[in-house]
Parts: structure tokens; sequence; C-alpha cells
């Protein structure tokens, strides 16, 4: 409570269910701004934490202050990422049941570092029973490593996470971390080809060549210098001040070893990036019969001849680099998996970690800005689904009446998206079932024709009148929940069909890399069957997370962007105002608040508050339930403003709570 009571004015309050009589966004925003000017990043509403980036380093993450949040109770110190971690680590333990933290925000908001953050608490404060901690720094280091290969420097964000993330932590009853499991969710593969203006490739391939020992490159046949690299330098930023890609090499390099990873593996795994910069040099000439190209004997030792145009050949060699460091990124994860294993302990428990790309809205938005923002749109519909339903399980598990709130319910998107043989996805499938015939323009036409009159999709000919904004020929516009977004259909059918010559195939299983040939073998055993296309598999895999996610139960933190330049100290009013609208935060709030704005169980209600009251000081000998009877008759509560649940009183007003704490304060 120190914030709420103590110089309130000054840093605001730090739970917004407490926040007085306002629950509109203005007061709700400027509640936020408050505390972000004294550097107090973190707010509740009940027990969901809202965190603004600062873009500069706190002093709020040290062991000290992990060991002040160890098993405190969650409202009795300031906000943090570490009450929420703790609170979710002990319920866990006390339930013996499974958990998540679904951490959500647009791209740049700070969600990775959100959930390092955690996962460093757990590391350091959980007991630990094993002689060595082996699972637990795996875990950690496991972070540089799919950083590496997984985040890039985008418009948004210089590290940003170009793949989706699941971590299971397992723990075994004595609250020891004992494994971990992470499941990857789509990565964006085009990046490695292509960088807009601005923006990077993935961190490893400058690591590598920037702080790559001599010897190593001299081994794989690169210069140390990313200029060299046609496909490092096609966002013209391949250097920048923000990121130290040597130091970062050395991190990555050491956290590899101590991951199980052997000599043998670690060569492989830098052959497949050295051989995607050679791939992205080669050149193509013409000789009017055919294009041939030679695969870096070296390294693959195979030759493709192919009767190939120069554009065909070119767009071969860049669907082949693709595949390479997709599945050698999936090799990857499996490799951190296994060493992750939890081998001996039975009977554990899980806290799941989702850090998954934030929704993004660039200047041209193709095929990957539209999977990333539907996995959005479907996280909001979970969040909408999982906040309404405990909230209403609440009340009708204490006995209580409930009175619904009105939320923009953002299902109509997700539908809009991902409906059966009516959806985008269905139709982009269909499309691409026609070879040959199909182009992105003809899918463009057919949604055009299917969709032109849903409310939240807006066609060329349609958008002068409804946002006054045109859209090229080519384009078309989704009004998602978090804002408008703009397509650019090129590539669409492309990018979703995801084809590879069968020839380049069978030559990559004879590659003289292991991780190659492991990679190309594994996959499509079955060249028969018409592989799934990537927006379907996207799709299932979407609903087999929301399936382990309703399993478990949810907690969450709602990262917020205060600025779009990553400029410390810096609150854009209107950029702030339009995440807490759109993220639902005040609607969420006024949920929390319908019914009563707070509750608590009747034992830590009793503990706290028995010295107000003569009869429950300073021990209540009966159930905790009477005792909290006859202590709230003392303080004078009214009969309408609180209800006895089974297991928790519920409190109408803040103002009562407010009374109640002041008392305490004055007492002690
Ligand atoms: P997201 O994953 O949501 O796209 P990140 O977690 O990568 O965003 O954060 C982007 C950047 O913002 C980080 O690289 C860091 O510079 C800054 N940042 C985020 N969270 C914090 C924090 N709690 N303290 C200081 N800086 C932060
Ligand atoms: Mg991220």
């Amino acid at each position: 409570m120190e914030g709420a009571l103590t110089a309130r004015d000054r840093v605001g309050i730090q739970d917004f269910v407490l926040l007085d009589t306002h629950t509109s966004e203005n007061a709700f925003l400027d509640n936020l701004k408050k505390r972000f000017n004294e550097d107090l990043i973190y707010t509740y509403i009940g027990t969901l934490l809202v965190s603004v980036n600062p873009y500069k380093q706190l002093d709020i993450y040290s062991k000290k202050q992990m060991d002040i949040y160890m098993g405190v109770n969650f409202f009795e110190l300031p906000p943090h990422i570490y009450a929420l971690a703790d609170n979710a680590y002990h319920t866990m333990l006390a339930e013996a049941n499974n958990h998540f933290i679904l951490i959500s925000g647009e791209s740049g908001a700070g969600k990775t570092e959100a959930s390092k953050k955690i996962l460093q608490y757990y590391a350091v404060s959980c007991p630990s029973v094993s002689p060595m901690d082996r699972v637990r720094d795996r875990m950690l280091l496991s972070n540089p490593v799919l950083e590496a290969f997984g985040n890039a420097k985008t418009l948004k964000n210089d590290n940003s996470s170009r793949f989706g993330k699941y971590m299971d932590i397992q723990f075994d009853i004595q609250g020891e971390a004992v494994g971990g499991h992470i499941l990857s969710y789509l990565l964006e593969k085009s990046r490695v080809v292509h960088q807009n203006q601005g923006e990077r490739n993935f961190h490893i391939f400058y690591q590598l060549v920037e702080g790559g020992e001599e010897d190593l490159l001299r081994q794989l046949g690169l210069e140390s210098n990313s200029q060299h690299y046609s496909y490092l330098v096609k966002g013209q930023c391949a250097n920048m001040t923000s990121v130290n890609d040597q130091n970062d090499w050395r991190t990555v390099r050491n956290a590899l070893s101590s991951i199980e990873f052997d000599n043998g593996d670690i060569q492989d795994l830098f052959g497949v990036i050295a051989s995607v910069l050679h791939l992205g040099n080669v050149q193509f000439e013409s000789d009017n019969k055919a294009c041939s190209y030679v695969l870096l004997s070296n390294i693959f030792t195979i030759q493709v001849l192919s009767p190939f145009t120069v554009d065909y050949a070119t767009y071969a060699r860049d669907a082949l680099a693709k595949a390479i460091y997709g599945r050698a990124f999936t090799w990857l994860v499996n490799k951190i998996n296994e060493s992750m294993e939890n081998k001996e302990h039975w009977g554990t428990t899980v806290i799941g970690l989702l850090d998954i790309y934030g929704f993004e809205v660039f200047y041209v938005n193709s095929f990957e800005q539209f999977c990333i923002n539907y996995c959005n749109e479907k996280l909001q519909q979970l969040f909408i689904q999982l906040t309404l339903k405990s909230e209403q399980e609440e009340y009708e598990a204490e006995g209580i009446g409930w009175e619904p709130v009105q939320f923009f319910n953002n299902k109509i998107i997700c539908d809009l998206v991902e409906e059966k043989h009516r959806g985008i996805i269905s139709l982009l499938d269909e499309e691409c079932l026609r070879p040959g015939e199909a182009t992105d323009l003809t899918f463009l036409e057919r949604l055009e024709e299917k969709m032109g009159s849903h409310p939240h999709f807006v066609t060329h000919k349609l958008a002068d009148k409804t946002t006054r904004k045109t859209l090229e020929r080519g384009d078309f516009r989704l009004l998602h929940y978090a804002g408008e977004v703009t397509y650019c259909v090129v590539g669409f059918l492309d990018k979703n069909n995801d084809l590879l010559y069968r020839n380049i195939k069978d030559v990559m299983r004879e590659s003289k890399n292991a991780i190659v040939r492991e990679c190309f073998a594994s996959m499509e055993s079955d060249n028969r069957r018409r592989p799934e296309t990537v927006a379907s598999q996207f799709k299932s895999s979407l609903v087999g997370l929301t399936d382990i996610l309703m399993s478990k139960e949810p907690w969450y933190v709602r990262c917020l962007k205060s600025n779009e330049s990553k400029q410390p100290g810096r609150f854009d009013d209107s950029l702030v105002l339009h995440q807490v609208k759109y993220l639902g935060l005040t609607e969420h709030l006024r949920v929390r608040r319908a019914g009563f704005a707070y509750r608590r169980r009747y034992e830590v209600f009793l503990q706290r508050y028995k010295p107000l009251c003569p009869a429950t000081w300073p021990h209540w000998k009966g159930l905790p339930a009477d005792g909290v009877e006859v202590l709230v008759r003392h303080l004078g509560y009214q009969p309408d403003e609180y209800k006895m649940g089974r297991t928790k009183i519920f409190i109408r007003h803040p103002r009562t709570l407010f009374a109640t704490e002041d008392a305490f304060e004055i007492c002690k």
C-alpha cells in the first residue's frame, strides 16, 4: 500500500483498482505518467502488471531487489515484475497446478526484457538442491543463443524477436527448477535474404563475421567484414552503435559450449551460417541456354545444374538460403530442449512464459506482418476469454452476484482471418492450390469479392469512404484491434507456399554438413503429400498454443511503449493512451471493479488488519471468516460495502479499504 498512501499525489497509485473515483482513460494515463516520471514503471490492475518501457537502465533488478520480493505478499511492496513472478511461483507450489505468464504489447514495448527478468528471478531465487544447477544455467544461457539466431534490428526495436517463444519452466515439489522446454513459432525467414531499409539480418550473421576468430573465419572461407556479404547489407545498416556484435559473439560462443553442444555441432552450426552468406553472394549470368550454379563445394560438396533463367535461379537460391536457415533454427531449438530436458524428476508443475512478437505496423506490411498481427489478435482473444471467464468464475465460486461489463470483443477479427472455408487464410490456401493460374492479384480480387463488406476489411474501392486514406491497387487493409494495417499482397502466395525445388532437397540430403543433412532428411519423408501451407501451419500451432494456455492459470504482463524514438524517460501521451485503449486496460479495470474492487483471502486480510480490533488482536481463535466479520463490523463497514464469499472478503469501494489501510498505518 506504500504508493497508495504515502505521497499518493506525487507517485500516483500503485494499483489501479484503488484509483479512487475515476476509471476514465485519462485518469488512467495520468496515473501511469506520474509514476513513469518517478521511474516507477510498474503498476497493477489487481494482479495484472502494467509495465511502461523506460528505455534506460533502472536499478531495480539487483539480487537485493529479488530478495526483497521473495515470498512477500503481492500487495505489500511496490509493484514489480519480481512480485508477479514470485506470486505465480508460490501459488503454483501451494496449489500444485500449472501456470503461465502472458507477456504482451507491441513491438519494442519490453516483452522480451520482461521474460528475461522473470527467468532470472527464478534462476536466482528458487531453492537449489542439486549440486550442479545445469538445467538452470542452460535455461538462462538459451536466451542469448536464441536471441542471436532469432532476433534482429527492425525499425521498431534494435533487438526485435522475429520468432514466437513459449517456454515451460518445470519445478519439482520443492520448488527447484528442474527442466525447461521451448516451443518456437514461425520464424521470419524472409529476413535471411532481404531486409528493409534501416533493418538488419539476424544478429548471428554479424556476430560471426565481425567477432569470429581468425581461424574459424578462414576455415569457413569468410571475410571479417559484413559489408562483403550481400545478405547483410540490404538494409544498409550492418554496423550499428546500440549493438556490440563482437561482445555478443563471445557471449553466444560461450553459451553454446556450456549448453550441450560439442565442437562438431558448433562447427556445423557456423558452417550453416557461412553457407547462407556464401549463397547470398552467388551471382548468375545468363548464357542464353541455362544458368547453373555450383553450390560451394567446400561446404556442401554439391553441384546443381539447372536450366533456369537468371530470375529463377536467384529465386531458387534465396529459397534455399531461407530453408537452410529456418531448418537450422528448428534444429537449434530442439538441441537446446534436449539439454534442458528434465530427466529425473516426476510430478513437476510448470510456469509457462510466453514472449511472442508484438503487433507491428511498418510503411510496407507483408505476409510476415499479417501472421504476426493475426497472432496478436489471437492472444488478445485469449486474454478477453480468460479475464471475463475467470472473473465470472470467481464470483460464482464465491457465491457472489455478477454484473457483466462491455468489452470490445475482437473475435470478429480472428474469424475474418482464420474461419474455415471463409477466412482470409482459407482463401489464400485455395489460391495456392491453383499454381500457374493464381497470382497475388487474383488472391486480392477474391478477398475483395468475399470480404468486401466485412466491417474490419477495407478494399481499395472503399478505402476513401471509410477511412479517407487511399489504398494502392494491390493493397488491402485490416482494422485490427490495435489499429489499422495496410497489407501489400505481393509475395503472399509465394511465402505461403514456401516451396523448395525437389532436386535441391535431394542434394541437401547429401551434404557434408551433419546439421544440413539432418534437417533435410527428417522432414518431408513423404514427398507425395502436399505440405501444409505456412499460414495454415501457423494457425494450427496457435490453436495448439491456446490449448496449452487454457489448461493453466493465467498471469498477465501488459507492456506499453513510452515513445516511438526509443528515448529514455520520454512519455508520449497519445501513444500510451492508444495502447491503453486497444489493450482494453480500462475495461479490464472496470471488470475488476464492477462488483468489488478488492478481494482478499480471509486469512490474509485478518493477518494484516487484526491489530485494528481488540477482539482479533493478538490472536483470533475461531475461523478466519468469522474473525474478519468481527473485524470489519468493528471498523464500521456498512452491510452494502462488502460481501463475505466462501474464502474471501469482497470490498466494493477502494475508499473503504483506504480508510482501513490509513488506520493500519497510524496504529503501526
Ligand atoms: P519487445 O520484446 O516487446 O519487442 P524488448 O523487450 O526487446 O521489446 O525491449 C526493447 C528495448 O527496450 C530493449 O532492448 C531495451 O533497450 C528497452 N527496455 C525494455 N524493457 C526495459 C526495462 N525494463 N528497463 C530498461 N530498458 C528496457
Ligand atoms: Mg521481443
